[in-house]
């Protein structure tokens, strides 16, 4: 199969220097491959999202030399597939409404078993308070995957790691997942559909074989395979790269506007100094 790897930036702020890295390891891995870079604008949260970020996207890309190939694809654009996802999980019965708030949620989080951990990849852990209600979907509940039957359903599984930092093969457990991830949000109120849902229909809609992102979704990446394992799903190789950090060793955040790429364009960098400053 050919090797076909995505950068899925969010339009919501200027690229830094942490996606340049990203973009441009993707990029090269998927030329020395002889394989594709695609480009994908995940403008999932409506709210955030905005053209002129979108625009900038390309403009700096463009400038640091890295081409995409095919057309681009926009999350806004696949609301309807998330959403035909979302009622393939919900029928399974795998699924249950919640109307939870935040401080719900917090209130009965209050007093964790020593030593359990209480945030995990897609925040707080729940505690399942509306696990076994059987509310129906209305405008103020949220779908969350009941994960420990989901993943006792879906039968062991793993993922194959490229980056340094985990490299090898990962398996999953049932057990695991119900302690240090939860039951994860599928859909939100005013959203077509949770980041780790639309990731999941998104890589397999454009047939991407590896996945190459930041170290921060590592934790997260054993929703999206339990996720592909449930809608029958192939599951791509995952390399996740070190984050680049400040002087500080702080995580470049996307507000710090100090790190945009534009910024250094405008000051007269070259893009190879880009790539030297990020290190490739
Ligand atoms: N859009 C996500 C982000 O900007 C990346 C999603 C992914 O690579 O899976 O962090």
């Amino acid at each position: 199969m050919m090797f076909r790897t995505r950068f899925a930036p969010s339009p919501t702020g200027p690229l830094h220097l942490g996606h340049a890295y990203s973009a441009i390891l993707a990029h090269d891995m998927a030329r020395d491959a002889g394989g594709e870079f695609l480009l994908r604008i995940d403008d999932l949260d409506q709210s955030r999202a905005r053209p002129h970020w979108e625009e900038q996207i390309y403009a700096d890309l463009s400038w640091l030399g890295l081409t995409w190939d095919g057309p681009v694809r926009r999350q806004s654009d696949h609301f309807a597939d998330y959403e035909t996802a979302l009622q393939t999980l919900r029928n399974s019965g795998l699924t249950f409404e919640c109307q939870c708030t935040r401080r719900d949620i917090e209130a009965a989080a209050n007093a964790p078993q020593e030593g359990a951990p209480i945030f995990g990849p897609d925040g707080r852990i729940y505690p399942g308070t509306c696990r076994n209600l059987a509310l129906p979907p209305t405008a103020a509940t949220c779908t969350r995957l009941d994960i420990a039957r989901a993943a006792e359903a879906a039968g062991p599984f793993a993922f194959t790691e490229t980056g340094a930092r985990h490299a090898g093969a990962h398996n999953v457990s049932a057990q695991e997942l119900a302690t240090t991830v939860g039951d994860v949000v599928l859909s939100r109120r005013q959203m077509a559909a949770s980041y780790h849902l639309s990731v999941v229909i998104d890589d397999s809609a454009t047939q991407i074989t590896h996945v190459i992102r930041g170290a921060d979704l590592f934790e997260a990446t054993r929703i999206h395979v339990l996720l592909q394992a449930l809608l029958g799903l192939p599951t791509p190789t995952y390399h996740h790269h070190d984050l680049i950090r400040d002087d500080a060793g702080k995580r470049l955040a996307k507000r710090d506007d100090a790190r945009a790429i534009a910024k250094y364009r405008s000051d007269g960098a070259a893009p190879q100094d880009i790539r030297r400053l990020v290190g490739h």
